[in-house]
């Protein structure tokens, strides 16, 4: 039976990025990082991948050139969790304990949610950025499309990065506007839920580009059903009295975004929520009712937008508690603000960079006339092109934290 000081479930964007938070803190920290997979991805960079802007190796990068020096990587992936005797089972039965957990395994995309789905993605007009290999096949299906319809969809929230299913839409529409064929492609958005976006103040700037692409909006349709030989897709909705309804529409191209979910051993273990997710205090990201337990990134419940610039925040909240908790730092507590990014790509050249915390509150990085995040800007597209891949690879997954210093907890 191995054990650790801390041990971190999850390499990925959440997981890495507190590893190196902890041990720029305290270097001699023992800690564990449970991963099983060999490569880590930077999966914001997959939207730029399906508008034809990055090469798809660039998002990648072996696990092993990620974990930071000196924390021991058990390549192995958890099966369970047992907090009331500090132990996590993996697969194959190993048990590792600890003295302090955190939880950062991300969420799980339900292909198998959508009929007929798994037997057509990357084939028939199907495609979907938020797959490593089926992102580049998007932006082959933009290239090849001169006529026909376009279909968008996404899922019930919560879901990471709630912008990426539009913005898969306005970077495709714009690449037939370059190419003067949006006259011969219909495009439409299927929206599970009620708005184009959460926090109203981006939505008029969105509005203005749904408009240029004359993509028609229906909110309140969930993808169920696919045939992708057929190139037919359906859509549950309410017909006008409220009773329950299906609408069958015809596609050349489709880009789905999966409905997601906590993965299955967080659902079914005690540190769940009702919702499946890791329950934690918003503000301090500790366990509710596990006080030895930590969780950032997609798994936890912390109501802010799930993406990787949550995680970059949360990060060092997670090591600076904790380490408290152990006694390793005497200042108290930090709080997280509900921080979270998203960079609407409204066209190639032009981002919208929604940023925002809890309860909708607009949080941005740097002042209006840098950068006015309710307005399209050649800036913003600059920062997410040149400088996030940077932030994210040196920055944020090497525990330099000059972009996410944590505020005192109130
Ligand atoms: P992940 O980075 O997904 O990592 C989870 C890790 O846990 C993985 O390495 C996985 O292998 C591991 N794991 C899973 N199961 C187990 C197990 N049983 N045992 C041990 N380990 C396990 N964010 C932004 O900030 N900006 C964007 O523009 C943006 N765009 C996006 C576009 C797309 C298409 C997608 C898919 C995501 C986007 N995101 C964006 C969201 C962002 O990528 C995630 O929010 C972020 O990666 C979450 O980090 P995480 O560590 O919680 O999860």
């Amino acid at each position: 039976e191995a054990s650790h000081t801390v041990v971190i479930v999850g390499g990925g964007a959440g997981g890495i990025a507190v590893a190196a938070s902890l041990r720029s803190r305290k270097p001699d920290l023992d800690i564990a990082i449970i991963e099983p997979a060999d490569v880590h991805y930077y999966q914001p960079g997959w939207t730029m991948v399906g508008g034809g802007v990055f090469e798809p190796a660039t998002t990648a990068r072996t696990m092993a050139s990620l974990i930071p020096d000196g924390v021991r990587w058990i390549k192995a992936a958890v099966a369970a969790f047992e907090p009331e005797r500090k132990a996590v089972i993996l697969e194959g039965c190993r048990v590792v304990t600890y003295d302090r957990l955190i939880v950062a395994s991300g969420l799980t995309l339900n292909w198998g949610g959508i009929e007929g789905l798994g037997e057509t993605l990357g084939r028939n007009g199907v495609t979907s950025n938020y797959r490593y290999d089926l992102a580049p096949y998007t932006w082959e299906l933009v290239q090849g499309l001169r006529s026909g319809r376009a279909v968008f969809t996404q899922p019930p929230m919560p879901i990471k990065c709630a912008g990426a299913p539009q913005k898969a839409l306005y970077l495709s529409a714009d690449h037939w506007r370059r190419e003067g064929r949006l006259g011969n492609i219909e495009i439409d958005f299927f929206n599970a839920g009620p708005v184009l976006f959460g926090v109203k103040e981006y939505v008029p700037a969105l509005m203005e580009y749904v408009e240029r692409y004359r993509a028609g909006l229906h909110f309140g349709h969930t993808l169920t059903r696919i045939d992708g030989s057929a190139k037919r897709a359906w859509f549950a909705t309410k017909a006008g009295d409220g009773s329950p309804s299906t609408v069958e529409v015809p596609f050349d191209m489709i880009h789905v975004t999966p409905p997601q979910r906590a993965p299955d051993f967080v659902r079914a273990s005690p540190l769940a929520d009702a919702n499946g997710w890791v329950e934690v205090d918003q503000a301090s990201l500790r366990h509710t009712r596990f006080p030895d337990v930590y969780a950032l990134g997609d798994a936890c419940s912390a109501p802010n937008a799930k993406t990787a610039a949550a995680a970059r925040k949360q990060a060092p909240v997670v090591a600076h508690n904790l380490l408290h908790d152990l006694g390793y730092v005497r200042a108290p507590h930090v709080a997280y603000d509900g921080y979270g990014s998203c960079p609407l790509t409204v066209e190639r050249g032009k981002i919208l960079l929604a940023e925002f915390g809890y309860g909708g509150a607009l949080l941005p990085s740097f002042p209006s006339w840098f950068i006015d995040g309710t307005k399209p800007s050649r800036m913003a597209w600059f920062l997410k092109e040149r400088m996030l891949p940077p932030i994210y690879w040196k920055a944020m997954l090497k525990g330099r934290e000059w972009m996410a210093k944590p505020k005192a907890a109130a």
